[in-house]
């Protein structure tokens, strides 16, 4: 039996990863913010794998509560999926409040929670956590989405470094492909479902479980480039 703890799981692609994880025999603790009444509350009714836990990731002192109450377990995957976008606007049209709000969501609280999280990992564990294709840097020829971009390009960087640092740990930064979602789907266009997503990150994650140093792969388990 392996565990995975996926953070931010109440709709989209993290509640597909948790069904999907649970339906290849993982226990699965999946994190939302709300105390009750998510997909993610109904999905674990239905589900005995599956367990809920309640965090949002931008809160220090709620951090340190999950942190607390989970100190007994032990995962084989820790996946940090949360994250937020905002419309895509020229740089001098974001406000500061908007930029630092993507920022702290998508890059500083992510990467925080894998240094807080990493000793809740088995010996042969991995911390994953969703980046985005928008996240590289050397595929940028559109410039869209340009402060999101570089939410990811940051959390993308931080996970550089933090490998660079603990080389003994086995990181995957993945990409999901361009998913039907509240996030991913405002302009109506995104061809994959979650299920067909989650179910290629799931076989990704399978794949790739414990190998040592840092990987940006898509749902496909394709190579992205930095
Ligand atoms: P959704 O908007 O459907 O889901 C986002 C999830 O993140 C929700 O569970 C949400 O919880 C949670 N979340 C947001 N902010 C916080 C926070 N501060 N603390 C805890 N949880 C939080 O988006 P997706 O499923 O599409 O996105 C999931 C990830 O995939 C994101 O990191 C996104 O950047 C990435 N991604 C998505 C793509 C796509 O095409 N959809 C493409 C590439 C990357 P709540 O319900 O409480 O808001």
């Amino acid at each position: 039996m392996k565990y995975a703890l996926i953070i931010g799981a109440s709709r989209g692609i993290g509640l597909g990863l948790v069904r999907a994880l649970s339906e290849e025999e993982w226990q699965v603790t999946g994190t939302v913010r709300q105390s009750s009444g998510t997909l993610l509350h109904d999905l674990a009714q239905k589900i005995e794998a599956i367990q809920v836990e309640q965090v949002d990731i931008t809160r220090d002192d709620e951090v340190s509560a999950l942190i607390s109450r989970l100190s007994a377990q032990k995962f084989d995957l820790i996946l940090v999926n949360a994250g937020i976008a905002i419309a895509d606007k020229p740089v001098s049209e974001v406000t500061a409040d908007e930029f630092s709000k993507i920022m702290l969501t998508n890059a500083y609280a992510p990467a925080k929670l894998i240094e807080l999280m990493a000793n809740l990992l088995t010996n042969k564990g991995t911390l994953a956590l969703t980046s985005s294709r928008q996240g590289s840097i050397s595929q940028n020829t559109r410039g869209d989405n340009a402060v999101y971009r570089a939410s990811k390009s940051a959390l993308n960087q931080l996970m550089k470094s933090y490998s660079a640092k603990n080389p003994e740990q086995s990181i995957l930064l993945l990409h999901p492909g361009w998913v039907k979602t509240d996030l991913g789907n405002s302009a109506g266009q995104a061809p994959l479902t979650v299920t067909e997503s989650t179910a290629g990150l799931v076989q990704v994650i399978t794949q790739h479980l414990g190998e040592v140093g840092i990987q940006f792969l898509d749902y496909q388990g394709k190579t992205v480039d930095w």
